[in-house]
């Protein structure tokens, strides 16, 4: 099944009516607009031309039939695409991290190629692409799509992408998913506001998964495991990925408090995924070659 971006929201929603209902452990692909929604074309455009009042969608939602609250939604990333031969990157005054430096707004418009991206005087970097919103139906108040939370939603962690599997909160009947946001390249810290932002195609398999109690929302991939989390602060992100990893590892009832703290601390990775949306959000990354020796079952 394959869900086109003319179908969008722009914030995450119990209230959001649903565009398809599937079955659980579904293939389903979603057709993704980039985070401006397609408005930026030309490097002329400026930003007081663009309507900011579709800034961020995200394509869906999709209801996960069986899915309900309290039960896990596992999505397998299997296949991304983008469909566009240039991405849009920008900064500004103001905005990011560095928006202090800036006095006007800048746009450029980023040939993509063979995975690569051309970006101005002659600089050349490799893509990586990634999903910047991803999440589902918050259980109380909608929540902006460009705002990430407990819920997923705007977490751009750039771990996110083809091959891991993202497990979610269900907070709703039928879960509500929806993604967008496609960035072809991004760092960690995203510190100019924007990564290399593109349109393109996302197939994942959904699935519901139930009496499962995972500290959500979770990355695993082949090589690690890594827990996220966005607060309002970074100090309070941090802390919070760092604790929801701890929790997952007392679910092996085999270590220690300290046991657990101090694995953690010799070979474990406490990242930032961005610092520019209005929480910010952190992950806590463990190699698996680690949680093979604990005897810790995800599913
Ligand atoms: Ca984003
Ligand atoms: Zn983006």
């Amino acid at each position: 099944m394959k869900i086109d971006k003319r179908h969008v929201i722009f914030a995450m929603s119990k209230n959001n009516a649903a565009v398809a209902r599937v079955p659980s452990g579904s293939h389903v692909t979603f057709e993704t607009c980039d985070c401006f929604f397609d408005q930026i074309t030309d490097e002329s455009v400026t930003f007081s031309e663009l309507d900011w009042n579709t800034i961020n969608p995200a394509t869906g939602p999709v209801y996960v039939e069986g899915a309900q609250p309290g039960d896990i939604l596992k999505v397998e990333i299997k296949k991304m695409t983008l469909n566009r031969d240039y991405a849009i990157m920008a900064t500004g005054k103001n905005l990011g991290v560095l928006g202090d430096e800036l006095t006007d707004n800048a746009i450029y418009k980023v040939p993509v190629k063979d995975n690569q991206a051309f970006l101005p005087k002659g600089i050349k970097i490799d893509l990586n692409p990634m999903i910047g919103v991803i999440g589902v139906a918050p259980k109380g108040d909608d929540i902006s799509c460009g705002v990430p939370c407990e819920h997923g939603g705007n977490m751009d962690c750039k771990e996110i992408k083809a091959g891991v599997s993202l497990y979610l909160p269900v907070n709703v009947p039928g879960a509500l998913f929806a993604l967008g946001d496609l960035h072809a390249a991004m760092g960690d810290g995203e510190v100019s506001v924007s990564g290399l932002e593109i349109s393109g195609e996302v197939e994942v398999v959904l699935s519901v998964l139930k009496g499962h109690e995972l500290p959500t929302p979770l990355i695993v991939s082949d090589t690690m495991i890594s827990t996220i989390a966005s607060a309002v602060t970074l100090d309070d992100a941090a802390t919070l990925a760092t604790k929801k990893m701890v929790t997952l590892l007392k679910q092996a009832n085999q270590l220690t408090a300290a046991e657990i703290i101090t694995l953690l601390s010799v070979s474990g990775d406490l990242k930032i995924c961005q610092v520019v949306d209005p929480q910010k959000t952190c992950r806590f990354e463990l190699p698996q070659s680690v949680l093979r020796q604990i005897n810790l079952s995800l599913e």
